[in-house]
């Protein structure tokens, strides 16, 4: 069987390269032409021996996912539905002034059900392969064709379908790559890790490749959490908050990013921004408000901008720095909650919620 050197990150390749009798700097060699300049043919590795070059093509392949649609919004996001055999996933590019957002997808589906959440709604097929997710990445940026400013990605969120870090074991090779000087050199500020809370994963990413870390907050207390998020009953809010803590003693001069839905009359009065605001004192942070993205029979509406606005005041009169995230590309499906993709689900919704719980 032939391996797909997508996925591949230094340490594995030099491996890989090992067991070809072949020079770890081959393996420096190889991730450039993948990586920085997109090749995808051994043919065109040039700087290789024409020997190698027939080794790699008997033994391995370059292989991203197949895009099946590609649309794009009036504000200029754009949305590619990519094809990962069983399922189909999205990836967003969100081009900003002076930058560009990649929003990359780790799991086909997702199986924590959160309940304002798309994805959720869809199911869960598999974890996706760490040659898929930083196929992403490797097809957004031949799609983009670079070279202008604002189609370069300069920031990857992992904020796209799926739990990142209920697949580590692929998540981490894909971020290295991203971090990686001869892949994509992306510094680890301009990388991040969204997760809905997931404790002890939290602490091992800080051993391993500590990136910026999001964490999907959305309720004040274990209460309304655990309503909206049914992770939050295995790991509640106090365990979080010192995971976040643990997370930056490793990286004092960073802080996390709360993420907080916009839901009217179930999380946006002042009572809970006061709440907030008591759960979140003793962690180094910013809170990035989300006006709810709607989807059908979500059972939820998006908060009223003035109260938005206010429960934003509340939080910067005490000192918080927050923001409300600019809502991009909703009329194409692609904001934040509403990648659904096509997912075909292989749990059963009760066995989800007992996996959950
Ligand atoms: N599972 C990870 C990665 C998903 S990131 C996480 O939970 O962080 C997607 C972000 O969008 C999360 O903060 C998620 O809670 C938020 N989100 C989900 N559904 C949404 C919706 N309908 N409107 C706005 N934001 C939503």
């Amino acid at each position: 069987m032939s391996v797909n050197l997508l996925g591949l990150d230094a340490g594995a390749l030099a491996g890989f390269f090992a067991t070809l009798g072949e020079k770890p700097f081959r393996s420096r060699q190889t991730l450039r032409w993948v990586h920085q300049l997109g090749i995808g043919e051994f043919d065109g590795m040039t700087d290789l021996a024409k020997s190698l070059r027939e080794k790699l093509a008997a033994s391995a392949t370059v292989e991203a996912p197949r895009i099946v649609a590609d649309t794009t919004a009036p504000d200029g996001t754009r949305k590619w539905l990519l094809d990962v055999g069983s399922s189909a996933i999205e990836t967003v590019f969100i081009p900003e002034a002076g930058r560009g957002t990649l929003c990359v997808s780790s799991q086909a589906g997702c199986t924590l059900d959160c309940r304002f959440c798309s994805t959720g709604k869809q199911g869960f097929n598999r974890n996706l392969t760490a040659a898929e997710i930083v196929g992403q990445l490797w097809v957004a940026r031949r799609e983009l064709g670079a070279n202008r400013a604002d189609r370069i990605v300069s920031n990857v969120v992992m904020m796209g379908m799926g739990e990142p870090l209920l697949n580590y074991e692929n998540v981490v090779p894909a971020l290295r790559l991203m971090l990686d000087d001869n892949a994509y050199g992306l510094s680890r500020r301009r990388v991040t890790v969204s997760t809905a809370g997931i404790v002890p994963m939290i602490d091992r990413l800080r051993e391993d490749c500590p990136v910026a870390l999001a964490v999907s907050l959305h309720a004040p207390t274990d209460r309304l959490r655990d309503e909206l998020m049914p992770i939050n009953r295995k790991y509640p809010l106090r365990d979080l908050m010192a995971a976040c803590n643990r997370y930056l003693e490793r990286a004092p001069r960073d802080s996390i990013t709360f993420e907080y839905v916009m839901l009217d009359g179930v999380n946006d009065r002042p009572a809970d921004a006061r709440a907030l605001l008591a759960l979140i004192g003793e962690v180094s942070c910013k809170v990035n408000l989300i006006p709810f993205n709607p989807f059908p029979n979500s059972g939820f509406r998006r908060s009223p901008p003035d109260r938005i606005r206010r429960f934003a005041a509340h939080l910067q009169a005490a000192g918080v720095i927050a923001t409300t995230r600019k809502t991009r590309g909703d009329n194409i499906e692609a904001a934040c909650g509403q990648l659904a993709g096509k997912v075909d689900d292989r749990t059963r919704r009760s066995l989800r919620i007992a996996r959950v719980a």
